[in-house]
């Protein structure tokens, strides 16, 4: 332990270094600074540095592997960490204040509501017992061992004391105990709960700190808010039934989840977007709108694509194809399994066999289904000599692969056994790389562009140099293949970040990172290096200089998934797609059965211009006919009655925009076929 000195010495974010009155506090600096920041502040983060270990940081403690330890076994002194306000400093560290900018400080404000549902459960439910109370990545939750359960009444009285709790702004005080008092009162007071975390997170002879407010205290080591005023805004969500320690035997505890944040708007935004993810969810969109569906008797994570989603997938693979062929790609087709002995070569049955599906047993030996393209186009690339006339050679494919995910873990077309990538590998020589990457990148661009995404985000996964050993592939290669990316970024002013380390063990890659209409970040498209596939393969091409040399080999995937990225596309436009990609464009309603010879005439002539057109033939009234065609999200909806017959004209309602009124027929094509074709997304 460093002496304790009359005055410390206290580091901070801007460099400066202030002195302070030993056993000052990190509000006393706060308040030093300014009064604004001293009640703007929430938490503190503290760094020692006076002893050697400063280094280590709250994750890199050795705890043991349970999520409680960090709430209540004891801090490490030497360590980084977060600290209350009025926690006396005594040695000189680095201090930085957080407030509500700040992710973490929203975990202390979350925690310490916590504290506030228990103080509310207490006092309304004296008999309650106290498990524990952590914060959540999206909330808390305080687990409680009571006989009788609670109802949705109690909720709301709980969330109506907490209000009250708060109101009382009671400061959080951190009090000391020596653990065998605090065992024996815990154990007087059937707490077994909190006895057992005592027993099992802390070591004898060691003091216990608990947090007091009013009357109320807890068990815990922090750190918390100030007081109970600064828990704004809040809200009791729902209740779960959990064993005890997990196990059936043990008493049922009920585990009450609440969320909090820094005020009342953030949290009303974070319900509205809640509601608003919920009403996109593409597995319910997909039901509704009859486009695809998962089928029990046949397997998790395999996609059946019912006639209208089918419709918008081949929209978006016959585009992929056409873009594929304008910028010089060659389309190939490969099977959906091989022989063992492929994946041997590839290396796949060493590295990457978990993720495949177990072998099945043939006549001739044993066979695997395929979990990516690649050897298969490395195969196809081999089958003939090449020279560097050739190259680059550019192989694309729509390609089925199969990838063993636990059962469980599935998740409507994000997760998945059997996807379709829109997957292609560049071979080319190393002087050739830059223009494809850039290639790669541009196409990319379009591929987002054009389906209607507008933001994306970049990063640029490299080596870490120190760790050579966790690489393949020379020093030169991966300069040759980071300086590529690098260089390719730049060349089209696309700010990226750079994560270094992160890249595979054969290769540098690029990730493009799509943000959606809710601003949420979707793993797409990826162009990536790979300096092992080219060499277990004996890949070659004989180079000007009339020698042999191994290509370069570049992986790349823009849809990333075609199921995934179709699951995006739904979620993004809540499944209204635009005119060019929806299933169905028209619904044509016939005012009465007298109107569907019309109705089937304007059908025929707006298909044969190119337009996909459904006539609602039912005996219904026509409210009916156009209420469900506006629940399937149908573009227009075209009614037709005698005043339309006469005149060769549609009435034309459009979605989102109501009654347009009357319209010939001619004109609605030209419109349809012209939005069509800029792929706009207006109707
Ligand atoms: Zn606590
Ligand atoms: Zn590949």
């Amino acid at each position: 332990m460093p002496t304790i000195a009359d005055s410390i010495k206290v580091h901070l974010p801007d460099g400066s270094v202030k002195e302070f009155p030993a056993g000052s506090t990190p509000h006393d600096v706060a308040q030093s600074i300014s009064p604004r920041l001293a009640a703007a502040a929430v938490v503190a983060r503290i760094r020692p540095l006076a002893t050697a270990e400063s280094e280590q940081t709250d994750k890199a403690l050795n705890e043991p592997g349970e999520p409680e330890a960090s709430m209540y076994g004891a801090e490490q002194a030497n360590a980084e960490r977060l600290v209350d306000l009025s926690t006396p400093l005594n040695e000189e560290v680095s201090l930085q204040l957080l407030t509500e900018k700040d992710a973490e400080a929203l975990k202390v404000v979350r925690h310490s509501a916590a504290h506030v549902m228990a103080t509310a459960v207490l006092e309304l439910y004296p008999e309650t017992k106290l498990g524990h109370g952590p914060a959540t990545d999206a909330g808390f939750f305080y687990d409680f061992y009571r006989p009788t359960p609670f109802t949705p009444e109690d909720l709301k009285a709980i969330e109506g004391k907490m209000a009250e709790v708060v109101a009382r702004n009671e400061p959080f005080v951190r009090e000391w105990e020596s653990r065998d008092q605090s065992l024996e009162r815990f154990k007087t007071s059937n707490d077994f709960m909190k006895a057992h975390f005592v027993e099992r997170f802390t070591k004898p002879g060691e003091e216990i700190s608990f947090y007091r407010n009013g009357a109320f205290e807890d068990f815990c080591r922090g750190p918390h808010v100030p007081s109970t005023g600064r828990v704004k805004a809040f809200k009791v969500m729902s209740l779960a039934g959990a064993y005890w320690l997990g196990d059936e035997k043990n008493p049922q505890l009920q585990r009450l989840y609440g969320t909090a944040f820094f005020s009342n708007k953030e949290m009303e935004q974070h319900f509205a977007r809640l509601e608003e993810a919920q009403r996109r969810d593409h597995r319910v969109l997909g039901k509704q709108l009859d486009l695809f569906s998962i089928q029990e008797v046949a397997g998790a994570g395999l996609i059946f694509w019912h006639p209208k989603g089918a419709m918008v997938r081949r929209i978006m693979e016959d585009w992929m194809r056409d873009e594929c062929l304008r910028r010089g790609y060659s389309l190939v087709y490969t099977p959906h399994v091989a022989r063992v002995n492929l994946w041997q070569i590839s290396g796949h049955e060493g590295f990457y066999s978990q993720n495949m599906f177990t072998p099945m047993e043939l006549d001739d030996a044993e066979y695997r289904m395929k979990p990516m393209n690649c050897p298969f186009h490395i195969l196809i690339y081999k089958n003939s000599p090449k020279s560097y006339r050739d190259l680059p050679v550019r192989l694309a494919e729509l390609g089925n692969v199969y990838r063993y995910e636990r059962s469980g873990t599935m998740h409507g077309l994000l997760r998945v056994r059997g996807f379709t990538q829109d997957d292609a590998h560049i071979f080319c020589e190393p002087r050739q790389v830059e223009d494809e990457v850039v290639g790669c990148i541009e196409f990319a661009q379009v591929v987002l562009s054009t389906f209607g995404f507008t933001d994306f985000k970049v990063e640029l996964s490299t080596w870490d140099p120190r760790d050579r050993k966790a690489y393949i592939g020379s020093d030169e290669n991966w300069e040759l293949a980071i300086n590529s990316l690098q260089n390719a970024l730049a060349r089209k002013g696309i700010p990226y970040k750079t994560i270094r380390g992160e890249a595979a063990f054969y290769g540098p890659k690029i990730d493009i990172k799509l943000v959606d209409v809710l601003g949420r970040l979707w793993q797409l498209s990826t162009v990536q290096f790979d300096f092992n596939m080219p060499a277990r393969f004996e890949m070659e091409y004989v180079g000007e200089d009339g020698e042999r040399h191994q290509p370069v080999m570049v992986h790349r995937a823009l849809f990333g998934s075609v199921e995934r990225f179709f699951g995006v596309l739904v979620e993004q436009y809540a499944g209204a797609f635009p005119l060019w990609l929806a299933p169905v464009q028209a619904g044509i309603v016939p005012i009465s059965e007298r109107h569907l010879a019309y109705a089937e005439k304007i059908k025929t002539t707006l298909q044969n211009g190119g337009l996909r057109v459904e006539v609602d033939h039912r005996n219904e009234k026509m409210g009916a006919k156009i209420r469900d065609f506006t629940l399937q999200k149908l573009p227009y909806i075209l009614i037709v009655g005698d005043k339309e017959a006469e005149t060769g004209a549609i009435s034309l309602r459009i979605r989102g925009q109501g009654d347009q009124g009357s319209m010939s027929l001619e004109d609605f094509v030209n419109r349809a076929q012209s939005l069509v074709e800029s792929k706009s997304t207006s109707l």
